[in-house]
């Protein structure tokens, strides 16, 4: 089999890559949106050919790539039969078998971190694919997303301490830059649920967590439920947008000085000496410094369409990203910014 552990910085999420040698046929296990081009390249430079997406989860912390892959190489996207995810190609539960090649994996059912969470066992490898239920020396929070305690103990005990003792365990996340496990080392040094705890034990230690809210939470929760596709990718039309390689929604300089600028809200996210320097602004662009944009945004309108603006495009893209994320609809970096804007000659003040 071949087998990669990818890894997303940002919200230490693993992702991973499990293609059958014979067929070329792949699967991936938890993308991660931002990363999709990454995989992509992956696969291709392995010629692999993705069949599914899985999921693990519907996820808190970020976004599934399993739309844009979708969209992009014909994938299907596989989610629990319980997650409420009509945009998934495949419902699954405890005891389904994908088979992919010669390669096969067992759903196994593991609630507890949320309702619907599902590991993935390959027998024939002795690995498991635990999602948040097991982590290395830990486990994923049970105080949201109908999480449960008393069923992440029972799952974790029931369906993954029972896998033999040399199966090897890998987490959807980590945070301190371990890759693998055992169920055997689980079982022996997991500071929540191995070493005999019990249950009370384990109840106790998880209600004194006291976490705060992934940051992302109010993003991702739809967008996971809709495969990862964000709002914005379903409202197309108000402007020829092209998304870059790094996922930033981006319209032209040449499109934005050809229109009637009164019907968008232009954002120039440069600090006050540069938005009166030498490469002036945009006459109807208001200056909103990228520091303060979130708390800026939160009075402004959604739903109307938003072009932001910046010296050369890397802060107004991240700035729509920003925006992309708060859940503005209509928004899109002007890719090149005020020097692109200058290099074309186009009316400037200062
Ligand atoms: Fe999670």
């Amino acid at each position: 089999m071949i087998f990669r552990q990818l890894f997303d910085r940002e919200s230490c999420t693993y992702t991973y890559l499990l293609g059958d040698e014979g067929s070329r046929k792949a699967v991936l296990i938890d993308p991660v949106r931002e990363l999709v081009d990454r995989d992509i390249q992956v696969l291709v430079e392995l010629d692999l050919t993705l069949t599914y997406t899985l999921e693990t989860h519907v996820h808190a912390d970020h976004i599934t790539g399993s739309g844009l892959l979708r969209s992009r190489l014909e994938s299907e996207s596989v989610l629990s039969v319980h997650s409420g995810a009509d945009c998934a190609d495949h419902q699954v539960g405890h005891g389904d078998v994908l088979q992919v090649g010669d390669l096969e994996l067992q759903v196994l059912a593991t609630p507890g971190h949320t309702s619907t969470c599902l590991s993935y066992y390959v027998p024939e490898q002795g690995m498991v694919f635990t999602g948040d239920t097991l982590f290395i020396r830990g486990c994923g929070r049970t105080d949201f997303q109908e999480g449960s305690s008393e069923h992440l103990f029972n799952s974790v005990h029931e369906r993954l301490f029972s896998l033999p003792e040399t199966t090897k365990v890998f987490p959807g996340h980590d945070y301190k830059g371990r890759t693998m496990s055992t169920i055997a080392e689980e079982k022996q040094h997991n500071p929540r649920l191995g070493g005999g705890r019990s249950l009370d034990q384990f109840v106790a230690i998880m209600e004194g967590l006291n976490l705060s809210l992934p940051k992302r939470l109010a993003v991702a929760l739809p967008a996971n439920q809709n495969c990862g596709m964000l709002v914005t990718d379903a409202v197309s039309g108000w402007a020829p947008i092209i998304r870059s390689s790094d996922g930033v929604p981006e319209v032209s300089v040449g499109w934005l000085a050809e229109q009637d600028r009164t019907g968008f809200r232009i954002i120039d996210v440069r600090d006050v000496a540069e938005f009166a320097g030498e490469l002036g602004h945009i006459e109807e662009a208001e200056q909103v410094p990228l520091v303060s944009l979130g708390h800026a945004a939160t009075t402004w309108d959604r739903e109307a369409p938003l072009i932001t603006v910046c010296k050369t495009g890397f802060r107004s893209g991240s700035a729509a990203q920003e925006l992309e994320s708060l859940g503005f609809m209509r928004v899109a970096s002007m890719a090149g910014g005020m020097q692109t804007w200058n290099d074309s000659s186009l009316p400037i003040r200062r």
